[in-house]
């Protein structure tokens, strides 16, 4: 935090809510959604999960309310940003027969409205970072990401609460956010630390009731998010798994979480950063027209290696191996980096709670490699 800091009281936040509405924003914020905290359309600071708290643990999520004052004292639930950009399931183009029998190909244009998102957490934003490299960072661009993308504001909220799931300090995207979003909030008892980053960010701040942050509210700022790394017990054995993985494919390790594992894909449904997809089809049934859609897919399903009459991994084992060693391993020549930010999704939402960070140390070793 910066001199650039200001201090926004907690009613504050409602200005800032009207004045992206003002600007043309939808907003989406958390919001408590069957006993999960989700992204939801939002309007007034009263439908944020105030006094909420979460207790995650393999294969566990359960929220809890006290007397907290706080909106944003939870890790994050189920859904990451990625639905707001990636769609869970899209029309790219539709075929049409004309009437002289001709088939006619048109692509399905995304026409969305600029939204901002409040309540984006650091392990996301690196998420969406890996995204905007798959999507984006060579031709042909995504056209459907794209236009999504473009629209998006994003108003990041620094992690005070990590759950015990969560290891984002070790692979090195949190709890702190420190790119990728136009506006950032570290949460006091009382408001707001606040600052600007992009233009427009800066814009919106500057219409909120904001005053300069005081030193004991910056000194606070700091000591909640060292705290927030100091809280977290998880952590993968180093950032570049890559030759530890391959240079064991054979290990027995990979049988034994076989035994568990369901190969149901809620890791991977969960997770922020998988972009793997599956495409289908669906025609009219009178014949006229059919359109070709988009769904996410899974390395755990068994259509997803399905290729000329064969499934390349047919079994559990090494469907989860390919998890991991793409997710950990095969990511770093793709993009650069692990395809994981720590968030622990995978690991809360896992049914059986198999837990990615003890698997990886079991193959590759506790140590940094
Ligand atoms: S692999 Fe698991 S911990 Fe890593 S980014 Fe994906 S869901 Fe989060
Ligand atoms: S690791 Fe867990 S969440 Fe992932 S496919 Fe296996 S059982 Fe499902």
């Amino acid at each position: 935090m910066t001199d650039a800091v200001q201090y926004l009281e907690r009613d504050g936040l409602q200005d800032l809510i009207q004045g992206l509405q003002k600007a043309g924003y939808h907003c989406v914020g958390p919001q408590i959604r069957d006993g999960a905290i989700v992204y939801d359309s939002i309007s007034h600071v009263d439908q944020l999960p105030r006094g909420y708290s979460d207790h995650q643990s393999p294969g566990q999520y359960r929220l809890q309310q006290d007397d907290n004052p706080r909106c944003f004292a939870w890790a994050n639930g189920p859904q990451a940003i990625k639905p707001y950009v990636f769609a869970a399931e899209e029309t790219l183009w539709r075929s049409l027969r004309d009437t002289a029998g001709e088939l006619q190909f048109t692509e399905h244009v995304v026409d969305v409205g600029p939204l901002a998102i409040i309540g984006v957490r650091a392990c996301d934003l690196a998420a969406l970072y890996l995204q905007d490299k798959h999507f984006l960072h060579a031709e042909p661009r995504d056209p459907g990401y794209l236009a999504r993308r473009q629209q998006l504001l994003l108003v990041a909220v620094n992690c005070t609460h990590p759950a015990a799931t969560c290891f984002c300090a070790s692979t090195g995207d949190g709890p702190r956010a420190t790119y990728g979003y136009d506006i950032v909030l570290s949460e006091l008892d009382a408001g707001y630390l606040i600052e600007g980053r992009s233009q427009q960010g800066l814009t919106l701040l500057a219409g909120l009731p904001t005053r300069p942050a005081t030193q004991g509210q910056l000194e606070q700022g700091d000591e909640e998010s060292h705290q927030a790394v100091a809280h977290q017990t998880r952590r993968l054995p180093g950032h570049n798994l890559k030759q530890a993985l391959f240079a064991n494919l054979n290990h027995a390790r990979w049988e034994e979480v076989a035994k568990r594992c369901l190969s149901c894909g809620n890791c991977t449904a969960v997770c922020p950063t998988c972009f793997c997809h599956a495409e289908q089809d669906r025609p009219a049934l009178d014949g006229t027209s059919s359109d070709h859609v988009r769904q996410w897919d899974s390395c755990f399903t068994q259509g997803h290696s399905y290729i000329h009459g064969f499934t390349l991994r047919a079994n559990t084992a090494q469907r989860y191996r390919q998890w991991l060693t793409h997710k950990l391993g095969s990511w770093h020549d793709q993009y650069g980096r692990s395809g994981c930010v720590g968030c622990g999704r995978c690991i809360s939402w896992c049914p059986v709670g198999i837990d990615l960070t003890e698997e990886a140390a079991a193959i590759c070793g506790d140590g940094e490699p």
